[in-house]
């Protein structure tokens, strides 16, 4: 339901848990982060609010990572429970996703056959399997290879665990919208989230692939040529 996805020079838990409050208004169900800490990716996760998340971030010993993805979920496959919240890990992928991926059943027994099984019900776990049965080092490569393979409604925000600080975005059918500042980059599923950053931000289009690090977001079409995206402007304050 709600996206946001942050790397740059700033406390990431922080930036994560804010940019949830200010999706809130759209309603959901369950809400949880990942990003980079010291010794790799570290997920909490939870059903219920957002403050809840925060209590459980606050008792939580982590380390000031600066680069992240968080969710809030409304629930469409798979019951409300902690472990279908998001993010969602297999192997070295660690994704948030929202939307429906009406085949994943297939994509699961397909996977199944491969010797992947999922922990939780959910369409989008399917998606985490899929990329880490497709990765071989090149996260371009596995996602381009994992996008002609889903059908439905997407947005997502991928973390490779060997690709430390570095976010990988796509969709079709779900909003993405994105800006740079210079404290970082920053994604989402709504500009809201974005305006304490800059009131300058692009949609992502449909069919590219945006990579967020902390210098700057490159968007490339799948022919892997970078596209420059049209800038928006928004006039208002909050
Ligand atoms: N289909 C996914 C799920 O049920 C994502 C729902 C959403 O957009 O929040 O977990």
């Amino acid at each position: 339901c709600g996206i946001i996805g942050f790397t740059g020079e700033l406390a990431v838990k922080n930036v994560l848990l804010e940019g949830l409050q200010a999706l809130e208004y759209r309603g959901y169900d369950s809400a949880g982060i990942a990003f980079f800490d010291k010794d790799g990716i570290k997920t909490i996760k939870t059903t219920g609010k957002v403050m809840d998340l925060k209590n459980m971030v606050d008792q939580a010993s982590v380390s000031e990572g600066t680069c992240g993805i968080g969710h809030t979920r409304w629930a469409t496959h798979g019951g409300v429970t902690n472990t279908n919240s998001h993010p969602h890990t297999y192997g070295k992928v660690t994704l948030i996703h929202n939307g429906i991926i009406e085949n994943y059943h297939e994509l699961e027994t397909e996977l199944a056959a491969t010797g992947r099984y999922p922990v939780s019900q959910t369409d989008t776990e399917i998606v985490s399997m899929l990329l880490d049965s497709l990765y071989q080092g090149d996260a371009y490569e596995a996602i381009k290879k994992a996008v002609v393979r889903l059908e439905g409604a997407y947005a997502f925000c991928i973390l490779f665990a060997d690709d430390p600080d570095v976010i990988y975005c796509i969709r079709n059918g779900s909003p993405l919208v994105a800006c740079h500042s210079p404290e970082g980059s920053v994604i989402a599923s709504d500009m809201v989230a974005l305006i304490k950053y800059s009131k300058d931000y692009f949609v992502l289009p449909e069919e590219h692939i945006a990579k967020l690090t902390k210098n700057g977001i490159v968007v490339t079409n799948f022919n892997e040529e970078v596209v420059t995206p049209d800038m928006l402007h928004v006039n208002w304050d909050v």
